[in-house]
């Protein structure tokens, strides 16, 4: 069994309860924390631990901390990013459904180590039984002073609210959700300003992933040091992945950074391997917006190097033949999984998502939507796919935010590694017609029948 960080107590009974955590050695990090440590020496330790953030970009918690304005004297906040809404991802979910407090215990750490007086938890809306569950714990955590004027008899105070979304997923960016909690429409801001220097009500702000977050208590109780000594290189600490797909065994895992992509997928610690042991044909290991990785690439890189579950390896050969962390919402595809309509679908997705500031991406994505659409059921035709690749190439990075990117990249890989599957679609419209849309013509078939054609 790998090393436990954030699930070390998940299997104890009651561990939702303020009671039962606070037994079990929880809100310890705050008792250390206010009596022992200054602000800064947090951060640096949490520097030192390497972690990255935990929703999808990767970027330095302790590097992002180090950011803040505190020359200003304006008022400073932490804001948690809850809006767990990537297609595939669900770890946050679990972290605050099963172990809520250990959330506000990062919370209040964090928020310590920022000079921050005022923290938000911003929750998706479709997470509303989940809210209601980090309501009754923050208010746990008042009634117990761990939270408002004079924590443990010092002079530091602290207020969290939990802040309900309404369902959009461009509120998961995290200048979209600083404009969403100020009670505007969640826009994307354009950057910069960073919201270090101005963010919530123009004020020094840092948005961390929940897992970020609740990985912060183990580092001050253990030293960033010791975080660093869990994982490979640059890649530290644990990392919750939800992985769903044609697999045995569905759901949430904590993995030790450095495991091999075969280790994960197939071992009975983990995913258990592919159901009825049919061959692997894609993954999506960071969820949707990822590039999707063709069955050759998944256990080996192009150089035939192991991949291992770190940012380094999933990402290693760039888009061209490699794929990213992410968010940790890993998708498994067996043979009988349709690449065009799981393109479509997330396709629709991003369509229906985009804010509609920026042209290419509100144009761009309804156009592969449409496109997509047409070759799925069978209507496309050749000029489809280059017109297809055209606009994805046209939206990547001319867009204010990482929307864009999200919807282009999907797409540009799918045609990449699976371009006869689109073509397929295109010359067999009779044989797409009459399928079961759930069960695609396996790759190699394909491939053979792309190959006796003259296109
Ligand atoms: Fe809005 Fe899309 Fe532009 Fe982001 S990229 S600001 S979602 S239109």
């Amino acid at each position: 069994m790998g090393k436990k960080i954030l699930l070390d107590k998940i299997n104890i009974p009651g561990i939702k309860t303020y009671e039962v955590y606070r037994q079990n050695g929880g809100y310890a990090s705050v008792e250390k924390a206010l009596k022992t440590m200054q602000p800064d020496e947090i951060t640096e330790e949490v520097k030192t631990s390497g972690l990255r953030g935990r929703g999808g970009a990767g970027f330095p918690v302790g590097l992002k901390w180090s950011f803040i304005d505190k020359k200003s004297g304006n008022p400073r906040h932490l804001v948690c990013n809850a809006d767990e809404s990537e297609p595939g991802t669900f770890k946050d979910r679990f972290l605050m459904e099963y172990i809520p407090h250990l959330l506000i215990e990062g919370m209040i750490t964090s928020s310590y180590a920022l000079g921050a007086h005022l923290s938000y938890i911003y929750i998706r809306g479709e997470y509303m039984w989940v809210y209601k569950i980090l309501e009754r714990a923050i208010k746990e955590a008042y009634d117990a002073g761990w939270l408002g004027q004079n924590i443990l008899g010092t002079d530091y105070h602290l207020d969290l609210h939990v802040h309900c979304g309404a369902g959009a997923y461009i509120c998961g960016e995290e200048t979209a959700l600083i404009e969403s909690l100020e009670g505007k429409r969640g826009n994307p801001r354009i950057k910069p300003p960073f919201p270090a220097v101005s963010g919530l009500w123009k004020n020094p702000t840092v948005v961390n992933n929940v897992e970020s977050i609740a990985n912060v208590p183990w580092i001050v109780m253990n030293s960033g040091e010791e975080y660093a000594k869990i994982g490979v290189g640059r890649s530290t600490g644990t990392k919750l992945i939800s992985a769903s797909g044609h697999v045995k065994n569905p759901g949430v895992y904590e993995i030790e950074m450095g495991i091999t992509v075969e280790e994960f997928i197939n071992s009975d610690e983990y995913l258990g391997g592919m159901i009825d042991d049919r061959p692997i044909k894609a993954l999506i290991p960071g969820g949707s917006s990822v590039p999707i990785l063709p069955a050759h690439l998944i256990y080996k890189t192009a150089t035939g190097e192991d991949r291992l579950m770190t940012y380094e390896s999933l990402a290693d050969g760039g888009f061209a033949t490699g794929s990213s962390m992410g968010s940790g919402g890993f998708i498994v595809y067996n043979d009988t999984a349709c690449i065009v309509r799981n393109t479509w679908n997330f396709a629709r997705f991003y369509a229906h998502e985009s804010c509609g500031q920026c042209s290419p991406c509100r144009e761009g994505t309804g156009w592969m939507e449409k496109v997509l659409h047409r070759i799925e059921t069978g209507t496309g035709n050749m000029e489809d796919i280059d017109l297809l690749w055209d606009i994805q190439g046209k939206i990547e990075g001319n867009t204010i935010c990482p929307l864009g990117d999200a919807a282009a990249w999907p797409v540009a890989a799918a045609i990449r590694h699976f371009r006869e599957e689109f073509e397929y679609h295109i010359l067999f419209p009779e044989k797409i017609k009459n399928r079961d849309h759930y069960v695609a013509e396996p790759f190699e078939s394909v491939k053979h029948l792309i190959s006796k054609q003259t296109i």
